[in-house]
């Protein structure tokens, strides 16, 4: 079982008070002398370490390196990310019946997803450790920020894709960007294990959400949620749900909330429960946490219209799995149609989302439904990602144009109106 404590001692080959540590063996590893990924002896997965850890007061400025404390820099290359707007959605509130619910809008980043967070610190790692060549597997939106972070560190990338199954804003943004996109015939977790090959025989430095210090950057997601929603009712959300594919947001948030408990900031009591939404047709999460294993079962088909989360090996489970657990929460699957009918009602409230990022709101649905989530909890959805990301998948969702002759009279015939 992983061991996610986070401890007093500082390792000799910490760097400037930062290092990486084995979360399966335990063992540490100076930060940015070699590239690395995972454990040299184990294999298990690495997290990031800090000697100290910030308060709230040290926090300044805004985004992603309003953060600095909490990281492993002082800045990185930005363009600029984070500081996402928390929407009220006073309808859904009501039709879902809790106290309070918010929508941490993601998809208000710079290229339109929360991977923004995490490619500011990762590309930033990436010069300190002095690699050209950027990759990453991806379903879409991880190309779309490694393409663009890299293009503005003047650094080289290389995505690979599953053909067919990318939405087609993502695409468009890695090939403008100047990304070189290799569409494989195959899935994402089959893109993965090539792109893993890849960086263990040092062609490229690995940004996916397997490399530690992405999740540093979007560990910020919950600095920011804790924050404003503070601000705004003078105490943290009882619950975040969000939207799961290879449960790296669900490893950050975790993080989050650990490192401000052990500095102080936040009791147990007081983190956040971790809920998971998943897709029918990939939710080897949710199938670990039903059946109480401390790992997933590799998926070797999946399907989902929410192509951002269409992923059966979920690399980060073994940090993801213990975050939902240990602060109380769930994981939940549903189907395309409740994602659909989710992603409408949110447009309906003017929050505009691809399909992925509203599973978080189907999930809360649907738990609100069977009486897991209570009405009188405080509730965060996390939505991943920006409506126009998918726009095919929007067009269907939406209403029909209606085709009309050109005269106003036309118009106020088809409306009615004559
Ligand atoms: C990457 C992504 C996800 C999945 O996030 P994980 O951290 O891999 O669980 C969900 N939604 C969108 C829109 C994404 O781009
Ligand atoms: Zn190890």
């Amino acid at each position: 079982m992983a061991n996610l404590q986070l401890t007093d001692d500082v390792p000799a080959v910490a760097d400037d008070g930062v290092w990486l540590t084995c979360i399966e063996c335990g063992e540490s590893f100076a930060p940015f002398e070699e590239v690395r990924y995972t454990c040299d002896d184990c294999d298990g997965l690495l997290e990031a370490r800090y000697a100290d850890l910030p308060t709230f007061d040290e926090f300044e400025g805004e985004g992603v390196w309003r953060y600095s404390a909490a990281l492993p820099f002082e800045e990185g290359v930005s363009l600029p990310e984070g500081h996402t707007p928390l929407h009220r959605v006073p309808r859904l509130e009501e039709e879902v019946g809790v106290r309070s619910l918010r929508v941490k809008h993601e998809g208000m980043n710079p290229t339109g997803s929360f991977k923004d967070r995490g490619m500011t610190v990762g590309v930033r790692v990436a010069q300190e450790v002095g690699v050209g060549r950027l990759a990453c597997a991806s379903t879409g939106n991880t190309s779309a920020a490694l393409a663009a972070y890299g293009a503005r560190g003047g650094m080289e990338t290389l995505v690979l894709l599953p053909a067919g199954k990318v939405a087609a804003g993502k695409i468009a943004q890695a090939a403008l960007h100047k990304a070189r996109i290799l569409e494989v015939d195959g899935n994402f977790d089959e893109c993965l294990d090539i792109v893993q090959d890849l960086a263990d025989r040092g062609e490229a430095y690995l940004l996916n959400s397997l490399n530690p210090f992405r999740l540093e950057g979007q560990k910020t997601i919950g600095l920011e949620i804790m924050e404003e929603h503070y601000e705004d009712y003078g105490e943290y959300p009882d619950r975040i749900v969000l939207p799961v594919g290879n449960a790296g947001n669900t490893a950050a948030l975790y993080k989050c909330f650990r490192e401000l408990v052990k500095a102080g900031e936040i009791t147990e009591e007081q983190v956040p429960k971790l809920t998971g939404a998943q897709a029918e047709g990939a939710a080897p999460m949710v199938e670990a946490i039903e059946e109480g294993n401390d790992e997933t079962r590799r998926w070797e088909e999946v399907e989902t219209r929410a192509t951002a989360i269409r992923i059966g090996n979920p690399v980060n489970a073994p940090k993801a799995l213990p975050g939902i657990r240990e602060t109380g929460g769930t994981a939940v699957a549903v189907s395309d149609e409740e994602i659909t009918e989710a992603q409408r009602d949110l447009a309906g409230e003017g929050v505009g989302v691809e399909p992925a990022s509203a599973a978080s709101i189907a999930g809360l649905r649907k738990l609100r439904d069977r009486g897991v989530i209570e009405d009188d909890e405080s509730v965060v959805c996390l939505t991943t990602g920006h409506l126009l990301k998918d726009p095919d998948a929007a067009a269907e969702a939406g209403n029909d144009p209606e085709p009309v002759d050109n005269s106003t009279e036309a118009v106020l015939d088809l409306l009615g109106e004559n």
